[in-house]
C-alpha cells in the first residue's frame, strides 16, 4: 500500500458516499493531490480516431444499434497529423481512444505506435477496447506505455444490464494482463449509472483500489437520447466529486483524470474536481470536422472553437484555480508486476 493511503471501511465510504462530510473529503484530497504533484495538472492530448462501436452499451451513444451517429473512421495519416500537433504543443502524452472498432487490424496500430516514437518523445496510451492478449503484447513490444479499459462498475449484475455484449470475467482478466505486459493501467466507474446504488460503489471503490492500478477515472453519468437510458436521470456531480476524491485518499499516487462528463452535467465542474484530488485532463485533438461525432453522451466534445481556444481557456481556468498546467509525461509507477527498482 503506498505511504499515506487512507483505509477506510465499507461503512465508512458509505457515510463519505452520502456526504458526512464533505469539506474534510475535499480538502483532504485537494492538501493529498497537491503534495503528490505540487499543483500541477498534467495535459494529455486525446485523439479519439474512431466512434465507430460493435458492442451496445446501454448508456452509450456510440453503441452499434444507434443510426443516428454520423460515424467516422481517421486514417493512420490522419492519426499522425493530429498527434504531430499535440507534440508540436509540447505535451508529453497521447491518448489514442476509439470504440470497439477492429476493422484497425493490430499490425495497423502498432505500425502508428511505432510511426509515433520515431517522430516524438512522449507516452502512448491506448484506449481501443476489449482486445486480444497478443495484440495487446504486440501494441506493448511497439512501445505502448499505457492502457486504459473501463468498467464502469466492478458490480457482475449491474455490469451485465448495462453492458450486454461485454463480458465481465474477460474484462477483469484483460487487466490483470495489461499489468502484467507492463502497462501503465487504468479503469474506472460511472458514478450514478441507472441500478447503480451507494453500497456498488463504495465495493467498486474497494475493488478498484485493491488492483492497484496506475489511472483512476470515474465519471457521472448523463442520459444520451439514443440509448436504452434515456429516461434515465442524470448522474449527480456532488457524488462523482466525492467518489474521485475518495480515490485520492486511497490512492494518492495515482493519476486520475478531470473527465469532461462533469462538463456536460455543470460547467465548470471538471475544473472544480482538480481542485477536489483530480491531477489530469485530456483535451481532444480530434480533428475539428470529427471532432462533434464522438458523442459517447451529451455534451461531450461541444465546447465550441478550435482546440487552440479551447487550450487557451483550459490554462486560463486552471491559472485561475491556482493549478500549473505541464506538459510532462507524469508516468504513475504502481504497477504491482513492474519492479520499482
Ligand atoms: S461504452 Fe465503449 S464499448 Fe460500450 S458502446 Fe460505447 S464505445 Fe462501445
Amino acid at each position: 500500500m503506498p505511504i499515506g493511503a487512507y483505509v477506510f471501511t465499507h461503512e465508512q465510504l458509505l457515510e463519505l458516499l452520502a456526504g458526512s462530510d464533505d469539506d474534510w473529503l475535499f480538502t483532504e484530497a485537494a492538501n493529498i493531490a497537491t503534495g503528490q504533484f505540487s499543483s500541477e495538472v498534467y495535459l494529455r492530448g486525446i485523439v479519439e480516431f474512431s466512434n465507430y462501436c460493435r458492442n451496445n452499451c446501454h448508456y452509450c451513444g456510440l453503441r452499434a444499434a444507434n443510426r443516428q451517429v454520423e460515424r467516422y473512421r481517421l486514417t493512420p495519416e490522419q492519426i499522425l497529423k493530429a498527434v504531430d500537433l499535440i507534440a508540436a504543443m509540447g505535451m508529453g502524452t497521447v491518448v489514442l481512444q476509439s470504440g470497439d472498432d477492429f476493422t484497425y487490424r493490430a499490425d495497423t496500430i502498432a505500425a502508428i505506435i511505432r510511426e509515433i516514437k520515431s517522430r516524438h518523445d512522449m507516452a502512448i496510451t491506448l484506449s481501443l477496447g476489449d482486445r486480444q492478449l497478443d495484440e495487446l503484447t504486440l501494441w506493448r513490444e511497439a512501445g505502448a506505455d499505457r492502457y486504459l479499459l473501463k468498467m464502469e462498475t466492478f458490480d457482475r449484475t449491474l455490469f451485465a444490464a448495462c453492458r450486454p455484449d461485454a463480458d465481465f470475467d474477460e474484462r477483469m482478466a484483460r487487466l490483470k494482463h495489461l499489468q502484467q505486459l507492463g502497462y501503465q493501467t487504468g479503469s474506472g466507474v460511472i458514478t450514478d449509472l441507472p441500478g447503480m446504488t451507494d453500497d456498488i460503489l463504495a465495493r467498486d471503490l474497494l475493488t478498484l483500489t485493491s488492483m492497484e492500478l496506475d489511472m483512476l477515472a470515474c465519471g457521472p453519468f448523463v442520459a444520451h437520447a439514443q440509448t436504452p437510458f434515456a429516461d434515465r436521470p442524470n448522474g449527480d456531480v456532488q457524488r462523482s466529486h466525492r467518489v474521485s476524491a475518495l480515490l485520492r485518499l486511497m490512492n494518492p499516487d495515482a493519476n486520475i483524470p478531470a473527465t469532461s462528463s462533469l462538463d456536460a452535467l455543470r460547467p465548470g465542474a471538471r475544473i472544480e474536481a482538480l481542485g477536489r484530488g483530480c491531477n489530469v485532463v485530456m483535451p481532444s485533438f480530434t480533428p475539428q470536422e470529427v471532432y462533434a461525432s464522438y458523442n459517447i453522451y451529451p455534451g461531450k466534445n461541444a465546447a465550441a472553437g478550435g482546440i487552440q481556444d479551447r487550450l487557451a481557456t483550459l490554462s486560463q481556468q486552471l491559472f485561475h484555480q491556482g493549478l500549473v498546467p505541464s506538459q510532462a509525461r507524469g508516468d504513475a509507477r504502481r504497477n504491482p508486476y513492474v519492479s520499482r527498482n
